[in-house]
């Protein structure tokens, strides 16, 4: 049976979130990253983006091309908070979706039309619902595969929407540029142009070897996207995997600094699977099992991240509100979920551009040498809670309007 897959995405998101909270900022070019000289543009208005302006570009420049540009630093509790929201509304409606970023929804609903009036109606029904209790705009592609759908979302913003019905998907593609297969980056769209390729047309109608040759097995899966085929799977959000760690103690201890130690080495640990997943969690779940097998556990909301100190301070934070009993614990470990992927704009503006920089840098020496080549000082970790950051000076609380 042909799937019926819709695929949803947040217009221009983080800058539709500014504008809820100060209408100002509508029609105007409004540009959200880094303001340091080194900053970079995680996301910026339509307006913006007529001056030649494009995420990923560096703010520097970004001014240059447009100096009437708004400037917001951009703040990830914020946005966190409203992709709840629409994540609350899909959820509740769907049969089963996917969360794939901050911003953007698989939904399967497979089989709807017949319960529903049509599949069509039932996703142009969910858009408005979603428009009418939150304010932001958003676009849908619906058709047979997340593929065809993702770009069908891509044609139809913004704030609109498109079906692209089945037995359609090769010609609605076909006079597309390459660069909109979702997997099509920067090189191997370069890669393409090269042999003289610029529409997906090209590559319908190119032997599979001949882009194999070239693009390895890359090549083929560019190739069968060009064809709409795309049998991959929406998975269930809930389902989603989590990314976990615990210990057992061979001797069970109430050695409290040793039990932090541990928990920041894990919070590290799994801070640095998550970015090398380009992955960020939105909720840090800690697990005490004591002695007497008794076992807790304690989790908390808190805006998508993928950084050491923040998942640090939460685990600690936790680990201070729960261990009260100052009983023999047995076991402790720490748990990321809701996790969901491209970490890489929400980085940008996640505090100081100097700490990512050493993020990045500490994380090549662990790609390089191992996970366990960088570690921090223990005793430096554990001072600095509720104090300063070790790394650059700043307060290590999350201020409350961050907070969830
Ligand atoms: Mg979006």
């Amino acid at each position: 049976m042909k799937r019926t897959i819709l695929h949803l995405d947040l217009d221009t998101f983080f800058v539709s979130c500014e504008r809820l909270l100060d209408s100002r900022l509508n029609h105007r070019p409004v540009l959200i990253g880094g303001t340091s000289d080194r900053g970079v543009v995680a996301a910026c208005s339509y307006e913006a983006r007529t001056y030649g302006i494009h995420s990923a570009m560096p703010m520097k420049l970004a001014r240059m091309l447009c100096p009437d540009a708004v400037v917001i630093r951009g703040s990830s509790g914020i946005y966190s908070k409203f992709s709840d929201m629409v994540t609350d509304i899909i959820k509740e409606r769907s049969p089963l979706f996917e969360k794939s970023s901050i911003d953007e929804f698989y939904v399967d609903i497979t089989g709807m039309d017949k319960f529903v009036r049509s599949s069509y109606m039932w996703s142009q029904e969910l858009r408005q619902i979603i428009l009418k209790e939150t304010h932001l705009p958003i676009s849908f592609g619906l058709s047979t595969s997340k593929t065809v759908s993702k770009v069908g979302t891509g044609e139809a913003k913004p704030n609109n929407h498109i079906r692209i019905a089945e037995g359609k998907e090769m010609p609605f593609l076909a006079p597309l540029s390459i660069k909109k297969i979702p997997m099509v980056g920067d090189k191997t769209y370069h890669k393409l142009r090269s042999m003289g390729i610029e529409k997906i047309k090209t590559v319908q109608d190119m032997p599979v070897e001949l882009i194999e040759r070239v693009l390895g097995k890359n090549g083929t899966a560019i190739w069968k996207k060009a064809q709409g085929i795309d049998n991959t799977p929406v998975i269930a959000w809930h389902e989603r995997k989590s990314i976990s760690t615990e210990r057992t103690f061979e001797k069970d201890t109430t050695d409290v600094i040793k039990l932090r130690s541990i928990l920041i080495a894990m919070a590290e640990s799994l801070a640095y699977q998550l970015r090398n997943g380009n992955k960020l969690t939105a909720c840090i779940t800690l697990k005490i099992r004591y002695s007497d097998f008794q076992t807790y556990t304690k989790q908390r909301r808190v805006p998508y991240t993928s950084l050491d100190h923040t998942i640090i301070e939460t685990v600690l934070d936790l680990f201070e509100k729960m261990y009260d009993r100052r009983v023999l614990i047995r076991l402790i470990g720490v748990r990321l979920s809701h996790l969901v992927g491209g970490s890489y704009q929400i980085r940008l503006f996640e505090d100081s551009e100097k700490i990512i920089r050493l993020y990045q840098a500490m994380d090549r020496m662990r790609d390089r040498y191992g996970q366990h080549a960088v570690k921090r000082a223990v005793g430096m970790e554990v001072k600095s809670i509720g104090g300063t950051n070790p790394f650059n000076g700043q307060p290590t609380v999350i201020p409350a309007h961050r907070r969830i």
